[in-house]
């Protein structure tokens, strides 16, 4: 879910609100009196934006409907600079996140997306010890492997299993078939 928020573009004394994360525009309030701004006759000209209670007209950079994307835009990215991106490969991203956490070892579990289909990532880590083990689901291929590179997985868990669609059953585990 992304957080709706205002957003005050530079000193123009307006404040932004993204009603909908897909909104291709932001629509401009006064950060003085929280009021709806009125567009100027010609808002693809025109580079400002009027306040019902303010006297003076609040100038912006860019032709009013092309401010109004740019808002847009400029929110959208504050959210997307907030995602966490774990690169693999340079070619994965995020798609869903979870994580869990006890006084011992922290779980995150993580969907990933790329041109070869979903992948289900976990990350397991040791509390005061700095490498994380890294497993991998191919969910689509029926695979389940880890980052050797990383901590070892049986270093946190005792025994992973992955059942996948077709039944067929994948396990990493001290005497489980290593992947
Ligand atoms: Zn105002």
């Amino acid at each position: 879910m992304v957080e709706q928020k205002f957003h005050i573009i530079d000193d123009s004394g307006i404040k932004w609100w993204l009603e909908e994360y897909v909104s291709k525009s932001a629509a401009p309030y006064c950060a003085k009196h929280h009021l709806p701004l009125r567009y100027p006759a010609n808002p693809s000209i025109h580079r400002y934006f009027f306040c019902p209670d303010c006297t003076d007209p609040k100038s912006v950079d860019k032709a009013a409907l092309t401010q109004m994307i740019y808002a847009a835009d400029k929110i959208r990215a504050k959210v997307i600079a907030k995602l966490e991106v774990i690169n693999y490969n340079g070619e994965l991203l995020p798609v869903a996140k979870t994580s869990t956490k006890n006084n011992e070892y922290g779980v995150t579990a993580q969907i990933m997306e790329s041109k070869h289909g979903k992948q289900l990532v976990i990350y397991a880590g040791k509390k005061g010890v700095h490498n994380k083990a890294q497993i991998f689901v191919d969910t689509e291929n029926g695979k389940l492997s880890f980052d050797h590179k990383d901590l070892k997985p049986t270093e946190i868990f005792a025994k992973i299993e992955a059942t996948f669609i077709d039944g067929s059953k994948m396990s990493i585990g001290k005497n489980a078939n290593e992947a």
